[in-house]
């Protein structure tokens, strides 16, 4: 017979309003019933009583490189499954394994390795992974930020071509300004990918260009990426308008910002907000392999050769001073967003949940609450701490 939970007792967080005192009614992998009315909870199902916590839909991570120790750059299906359980704990239950910057053979064992680790997912490995984001190589050098830079290159069709062959990539990052970038954004386009720009220098004119060939997203807003000044070291007068001034003017761009709290303050957080909407920005973590490890030195990328940084708990250092992404969850993003920036939890949780499920298009299956998707929740308490993770309808022990 197949299993049926049905939570009660908790504010329900749909995209646009919380219902009060809801019911969310899981059968098998799918969503049953979400609403009010007690008489949908059936028979036989399992209650869990939520008593005045929140269920939300499950996080979805679009932009993230590791957590546990471990970092999907090792390259190996155990490592992969070690960052999809730590951040499982953390209310992600959908990811996009990020790629850094690295070696062709590097980038296809992380590539072979999260196709096996999607592959043989069961519910203790945690979250599960819909794709890859493509994120390095192809980073201005100028902008390679904690990544290696000697690993940062121009786009080539045949290199392009054998990640994307894979079948697996489904975010795809490349600088606007590189030669390479148009060919790279349309191949990208017809791969089914949400095609970025990010760590990157480029000017209006060449965004312009970039949105032409298929571009729709920028990666982290205002971290490695221009502004007027940095173009204008770049191209010289008159000054230019930049990335940023591009993502705020085109209402169909969307970006991202890692709302850990350490990497922008809560007004900008809150700027970000106001000025994309909560439908063009998506909450990502950018997450190392600190996560939920000692502070100390770690590795950013392969185990083998990645650029060495500092965590000191609450973010990672590079040794030059500047911020090495973050350790922290989801559930910290959320709970930033909410409580320190004061946007409404229910942009906040649209940003972690349906946003980034639209713009990746697996948004007829997860994203939100609702009837015939798949029962990915996460059950936070009123301080917005994760208390339960559901997973195709199965709990997820911690
Ligand atoms: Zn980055
Ligand atoms: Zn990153």
């Amino acid at each position: 017979m197949t299993q049926s939970i049905s939570l009660v007792g908790g504010s329900v967080v749909l995209p646009d309003r919380i219902l009060p005192n809801g019911i969310v009614v899981c059968r098998g992998r799918q969503i049953q019933y979400v609403g009010q009315a007690t008489s949908r909870i059936p028979k036989t199902s399992k209650v869990v009583a939520v008593r005045g916590g929140y269920i939300c839909p499950g996080f979805i991570d679009i932009h993230i490189h590791g957590g546990g120790g471990s970092d999907f750059m090792d390259g190996d299906v155990q490592a992969a499954i070690n960052v999809t359980k730590a951040h499982a704990r953390h209310g992600t239950t959908t990811l996009f394994p990020t790629t850094s910057t690295g070696s062709r053979k590097q980038i296809e064992a992380m590539l072979d390795a999260c196709i096996q680790a999607r592959d043989q997912w069961q519910i203790d490995h945690g979250s599960r992974i819909a794709g890859v984001h493509l994120y390095g190589p192809y980073f201005a050098k100028s902008k390679a930020g904690c990544h290696s830079v000697k690993e940062c290159r121009s786009p080539t069709a045949t290199e392009t071509k054998m990640y994307l062959r894979k079948g697996i990539v489904r975010i795809a990052t490349c600088a606007a300004e590189l030669p390479g970038a148009a060919a790279f954004y349309e191949t990208a386009s017809k791969h089914d990918c949400l095609v970025t720009c990010g760590h990157s220098n480029s000017s209006w004119t060449e965004m312009e260009a970039a949105f032409r060939a298929g571009m729709r997203h920028v990666d982290h807003f205002w971290c490695a990426m221009s502004n007027v000044s940095s173009v204008r070291g770049r191209l010289g007068v008159p000054m230019q308008g930049s990335m940023l001034e591009y993502v705020l003017d085109n209402a169909e761009m969307s970006t991202e910002v890692i709302a850990d709290g350490m990497h922008l303050s809560p007004e900008l957080l809150r700027f970000a907000w106001k000025f994309k909407s909560p439908q063009r920005l998506c909450l990502v973590t950018d997450c190392n392999r600190a996560l939920d490890m000692a502070p100390g030195r770690y590795r950013f990328g392969p185990r083998t050769d990645g650029a060495w940084f500092t965590s000191d708990g609450q973010v990672g250092w590079a040794p030059s001073g500047s911020l090495a992404s973050a350790v922290t969850g989801m559930d910290h993003m959320v709970r930033t967003m909410h409580q320190k920036a004061g946007v409404p939890l229910v942009d906040a949780v649209r940003m972690a949940t349906l946003t980034p499920a639209e713009r990746t298009s697996i948004d007829s299956r997860v994203g939100s609450l609702e009837k015939g998707k798949d029962a990915d929740l996460v059950v936070l308490t009123q301080k917005l701490k994760v208390k339960q993770v559901y997973i195709q309808g199965e709990r997820l022990r911690s």
